[in-house]
């Protein structure tokens, strides 16, 4: 059997998936879960920004036996564990994105479809909105709303 460079760098039978999830949770006191293994894998495998609910009915496929508590709790350690971000919104609304770079997002105001936006924002730009008077800044976030192609019409 012929190994592959990257193959060589992880314990036998584990993906690199595996093993940056099973490193972020450990380093996190969280233990490594199938459920969890789960979770990750399918936010890893899509661009649609699920909700909890959509996670759930996803993973449920492969493991049939997983509850929706345990499906969110999985997803709020992984973003506690910094492998995904939850974009949370004013309705009480809230979807998970495995890409954790700072990217912005456009967000259907009729559907609530999230996409990724291409391109980036010069942070020049953010620059020349501050200083903000006695508050510090740790980042932003921009989202473009409208309509979607499904919606517009
Ligand atoms: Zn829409
Ligand atoms: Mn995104």
């Amino acid at each position: 059997m012929t190994m592959t460079a990257a193959a060589t760098a992880f314990p036998q039978g584990m993906s690199e998936t595996e093993a940056v999830l099973r490193e972020a949770l450990e380093a996190n006191g969280q233990r490594y879960t199938e459920q969890r293994a789960a979770v990750y894998r399918f936010l890893l495998s899509t661009d649609r920004h699920p909700t909890a609910d959509e996670v759930f009915t996803t993973v449920r496929s492969d493991l049939p036996d997983i509850s929706p508590a345990t499906v969110y709790k999985a997803l709020e350690t992984l973003v506690g564990c910094g492998l995904a971000v939850k974009l949370t919104y004013g309705d009480g609304s809230a979807r998970y994105d495995a890409r954790t770079d700072p990217h912005p997002h456009a967000r259907c105001l009729t559907c609530g479809r999230v996409v990724d936006v291409p391109g980036k924002l010069d942070t020049q730009m953010i620059d020349r909105l501050g200083p903000v008077h006695g508050f510090a800044v740790e980042g932003y976030r921009l989202e473009l709303v409208g309509h979607c192609e499904h919606c517009v019409a």
